[in-house]
């Protein structure tokens, strides 16, 4: 038998979504409500430069027609610096095919894609030639097929911005890994207005309890963090994940590096450690742990390596191989972490996403993240 064709690599997809306490993305009005301050756009428009591809319904283009840019010049020029296009995929999905070419979505920024139906191409025709490519999905809108597309079209980062109908059917048909839900002090109160989400079957609903992984303040917006899809947390990830924090207390102290600890763990058991500055001035955890280990070891084919930082996918020492690669190229199939790479040192690091892409299970255990960066405290962390 011929083996099947590779399945292409989905992209995580983000959703992201301002709303009122009382759960509305807008008011009534013809005129869009604004749900955030300048500090929460500011933090929306870091996560659109994060990604390769920023996604929304056709609803929400024909109702707030926006532009969908990223904003921040020295945020484009760092995605141009890390090889990317400069703006990322503009993506908009429509049954219909009902989009008008006047819409400013067409008009700025880079690449734009919209996904349709059959019968949504048919309406399209050609009316947005040289503005935009169209793919057809087959008779309905399939998101797992749109998902499947954009992977193969390299896209490992997908940020959804609604609005109501997109946001429900990624939840809906538990294809959402991340949600950042920025919920603005004030109340809408009008039925008439939109929601956040639609009613829908969603998996487990109402007793499956997403991971809640962080919670930030963008001026008086409170921005949660939630992993949607279920993650079991053996006991055992947590022991390990505790035993390399233990080993991050024994960095010696830096100014301009963060300290991190690392074990690598097959079979049940330790079989090696490290941690930053250990043996040299410029070594990082998961590095000094594989470097006690051979390169042939057989056990890195069944081995787990636990970090209490998301490992490194760029470095400041241009000799020296990011951590990601280092665990790609040792054949470790699995990495739990306790807290994402903040931008302090390394702007935009896709450690996670990248081992991700390349079929490793990454585990995050944010209920240690603040004991695996409390010795890093007097780091700007912001
Ligand atoms: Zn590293």
């Amino acid at each position: 038998m011929r083996p099947a064709a590779a399945e292409p690599t989905r992209p995580h997809v983000l959703l992201s979504v301002a709303m009122s306490v009382d759960g509305y993305i807008d008011d009534a009005s013809p005129e869009r409500l604004r749900l955030s301050d300048a500090a929460d756009f500011d933090r929306v428009d870091q996560v659109r430069a994060d990604s390769d591809a920023i996604l929304v319904g056709a609803e929400t283009l024909r109702r707030d027609n926006p532009r969908l840019l990223v904003d921040g010049a020295e945020r484009r020029a760092a995605r141009i610096a890390a090889g990317k296009p400069e703006f990322p995929l503009k993506v908009t999905v429509t049954a219909s095919g009902d989009l008008a070419a006047g819409l400013r979505f067409w008009h700025h920024g880079g690449a734009k894609l919209v996904y349709t139906t059959e019968a949504g191409a048919a309406r399209l025709g050609d009316a947005l030639s040289g503005l935009a490519e169209i793919v057809s999905l087959g008779t309905e809108l399939d998101f797992g097929r749109l998902l499947d597309d954009l992977g193969r079209r390299g896209v490992a980062r997908l940020m959804v911005e609604g609005g109501t109908r997109v946001h429900t059917t990624f939840l809906a048909g538990d294809l959402a890994d991340e949600l950042h839900l920025a919920v603005a002090p004030l109340l809408v109160g009008d039925p008439a207005a939109p929601r956040f989400l639609d009613a829908a079957s969603y998996p487990g609903a109402p007793h499956r309890r997403m991971r809640l992984a962080g919670i930030a303040q963008a001026g008086d917006v409170a921005v949660l963090r939630y992993l949607p899809k279920p993650q079991a947390v053996a006991e055992r990830d947590i022991r390990f994940m505790q035993r390399a924090i233990e080993l991050a207390r024994l960095c010696p102290p830096s100014e301009t590096a963060f300290s991190v600890g690392a074990v690598i763990v097959a079979d049940g058991a330790e079989i090696a450690t490290g941690y930053s500055r250990e043996t040299d001035a410029k070594v990082h955890a998961e590095e000094s742990a594989l470097d006690k280990l051979g390169a042939h070891d057989p056990r890195l084919a069944r081995a787990t390596i636990y970090t209490t930082l998301e490992p490194c996918s760029r470095r400041g020492t241009a000799t020296r191989l990011p951590c990601t690669d280092r665990i790609l190229r040792a054949g470790i199939g699995r990495v739990v972490l306790a807290w994402r790479e903040p931008a302090t040192f390394v702007t935009n690091c896709v450690g996670v996403e990248k081992l991700r892409q390349h079929g490793v299970e990454v585990v995050e255990l944010p209920e240690l993240a603040d004991e695996a960066m409390s010795m890093n405290r007097h780091l700007d962390l912001s």
